[in-house]
């Protein structure tokens, strides 16, 4: 960039926002995948105008530029695939509105998404999605990644509840899409396709949430089982059922005894799996449903089923699920953490097949994730400097995403597309597919500045 443009961009966002020193640069240059590219600069925006003002500048001196919140993604979104500028939205933090009334919370984008609860709870609600990132990720980036999350297989994930967004759109526009009310038709769900848009086709500033009461109670459980397909079929027999948890995580062998070196979390490291359950709701019933689940996975090969006495014991368990990724992590020198997911009653097909494919390329493949709601985390540990375990590790990324097509699955339920995915988009939803994502991003973005080259390829002339 010139100093004349970066002078530009001192004068939108003032000097100490903007940075653009080779260090600060690095920082900026990856988010939680693998690929990394620099920036060119880095701003904090905090104000809607100055993201308004930036991209009216960038649509003038033809910059691309990323949108970012706090770098924790899977898929590459926001890493500035073309360089040019980094927006940084970690600043925009404010609660703007509170209305429990309406049992809805007004926030900017840039607010820590566990920072929602504790100002909810004043008025007994709290805000469901809880992606294992909630305590660092942006509410931004959950809804530009329509984030999943635990309770995702009660309670839905962040497009169940957004109600209404004030967006700045790639040519400087700002916008507001939806409406407080619980019900809106007036014109097409423009929220709606702003959710998932991966930082495409506009920046949220201001996002407006839905609240839900606090159950009543809360009743946790971890099965131990004595074989992986055994917890796969038993996800099956509960959503069966008819009961539905309010999370039910799953954990193989190779997961349990990374959490426990990790740190000691109390899972039997001798399981080869487990299931950790939770009901909720109002006392009596969320007590029934935990006996009905009890039920239905002592048909399923199971070696224990060891109910949470204490909020303590619970806390143990979930915060074993939560360090899933970390610890994992730390078993070899690099990871790839897939997101593929399939129907409930396909889960022990998926299971299966994750396990065919790490013996046929003798790959070392963890799963854990969110089997309630059909969405695992197959995670390939490997090392990326051996040349002949990255190409093995690759083609068993590309047998997995076939594999969850062939089962009519997703390769993406929560993670996103970005650049990690790209290329295999067009196999989920073919070329007629891609061209409607094409001419949706040029109506929004004609220069495609907009966070390109992720998701789908632009037609060459359409490039920044
Ligand atoms: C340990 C760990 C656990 C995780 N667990 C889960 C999980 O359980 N469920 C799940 O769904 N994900 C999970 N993730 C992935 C990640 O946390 C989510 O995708 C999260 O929503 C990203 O938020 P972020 O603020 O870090 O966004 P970033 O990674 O900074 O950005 C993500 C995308 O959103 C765009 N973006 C960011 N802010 C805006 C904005 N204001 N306007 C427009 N576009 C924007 C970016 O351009 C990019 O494309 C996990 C990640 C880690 C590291």
């Amino acid at each position: 960039m010139t100093k004349n443009q970066i002078q530009q961009l001192q004068a939108i966002f003032s000097s100490q926002n903007v940075l653009t020193e080779i260090e600060d640069m690095i920082a900026y240059s990856y988010d939680a995948s693998h690929v990394e590219i620099r920036p060119e600069a880095v701003v904090f925006a905090t104000t809607t105008e100055q993201v308004s003002q930036l991209m009216k500048f960038a649509y003038r001196e033809k910059i691309p530029v990323t949108p970012r919140g706090q770098g924790s993604g899977l898929s590459g979104g926001s890493v500035p695939f073309k360089k040019g500028i980094v927006l940084c939205m970690d600043k925009m933090k404010r609660i703007i509105d509170f209305d429990p009334a309406n049992r809805l919370i007004t926030v900017e984008a840039g607010l820590t998404t566990s920072d929602i609860d504790p100002i909810a709870a004043k008025a007994n609600l709290f805000y469901p999605p809880d992606p294992g990132s909630v305590t660092f990720s942006t509410i931004g980036g959950n809804v530009a990644e329509n984030a999943g999350g635990l309770r995702g297989l009660k309670y839905g994930v962040t497009k169940d509840y957004v109600k209404m967004m004030k967006v700045v759109l790639p040519q400087g526009e700002i916008v507001i899409l939806g409406n407080k009310c619980v019900k809106h038709v007036a014109g097409f769900n423009m929220e709606g396709i702003f959710v998932g848009s991966e930082g495409l086709l506009g920046i949220m500033t201001e996002v407006t949430l839905a609240l839900l009461p606090i159950p009543e109670h809360r009743e946790s459980a971890l099965a131990i089982f004595n074989s992986l397909d055994g917890a796969a079929q038993a996800v099956s027999d509960i959503i069966a059922s008819g009961v539905t948890p309010s999370t039910m995580e799953f954990m193989d062998n190779a997961t349990i005894n990374a959490i426990q070196n990790f740190k000691d979390c109390g899972l039997p490291r001798d399981g080869a799996a487990v299931l950790l359950i939770e009901t909720d709701g109002e006392k009596n019933s969320a007590i029934a449903e935990m006996a009905k689940v009890e039920q239905q996975v002592k048909k399923n090969d199971i070696r224990d089923f060891v109910r949470a006495k204490t909020s303590t014991e619970r806390d143990r368990l979930f915060e074993g699920r939560r360090v899933a990724l970390n610890a994992l992590a730390s078993v070899r020198p690099n990871l790839i953490l897939e997101d593929a997911t399939v129907m409930r009653s396909k889960l022990p097909e998926m299971v299966r097949g994750i396990t065919r494919i790490a013996e046929k390329y003798q790959l070392q493949i963890g799963i854990f994730g969110h089997a309630g709601d059909g969405n695992l985390h197959p995670t390939f540990l490997l090392d990326m400097r051996d040349k002949d375990e990255m190409a093995r590790t690759e083609k068993g990324v590309a047998e997995l995403f076939q594999l969850a097509i062939d089962l009519e699955g997703t390769i993406s339920g929560e993670h996103g597309i970005g650049l990690e995915k790209k290329p295999f988009l067009q196999n989920q939803i073919g070329s007629e597919g891609i061209r409607l994502l094409q001419n949706i991003k040029r109506t929004f973005d004609p220069l495609n500045l907009l966070n390109p080259g992720k998701m789908f390829d632009m037609p060459a002339e359409q490039t920044a």
